[in-house]
């Protein structure tokens, strides 16, 4: 499947990728959880696989020493987090894309800090962050 589309609530941020990705992962940390009000999935995608419109709606937040956080200043839907580095990816939110037949939970990490009310199904990785960053 190439060519995935998605974008925000109101429709005011939309993208398409040139990759086809068909796995994502979900992030228990405690600034995902702020974030998105509970598990963070995401996929990741390459700078120069994505296009984007509608940037000009975009509004980005610094939410560590390296990394921030992009959402839509209209509908206030979370679009993706980037690491600062130079070309660093897109880690996309799952729930952002319009179709999402075919994605896989890859992993899940940051496991120390998931809440213990619910627990996703499947046999993947289950990482501490530790086990995930090292
Ligand atoms: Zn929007
Ligand atoms: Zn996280």
């Amino acid at each position: 499947m190439a060519g995935r589309s998605g974008g925000c609530l109101c429709g005011a941020v939309r993208y398409t990728l040139r990759s086809a990705p068909n796995v994502f992962g979900a992030c228990h940390c405690t600034v995902c959880q702020r974030i998105s009000g509970g598990i963070n999935l995401a996929f990741n995608v390459d700078a120069e696989d994505i296009a984007i419109t509608g940037a000009e709606a975009v509004r980005t937040y610094r939410s560590s020493d390296w990394a921030e956080r992009s959402f839509c200043g209209t509908c206030g839907a979370n679009l993706w987090y980037r690491g600062l580095s130079e070309g660093a990816g897109f880690s996309l939110g799952l729930g952002t894309l319009d179709d999402k037949s075919g994605m896989v939970l890859e992993r899940e990490i940051c496991v120390e800090t998931k809440p213990g009310a619910y627990a996703l199904a499947g046999d993947h990785p289950r990482l501490t962050s530790t086990e995930a960053f090292g």
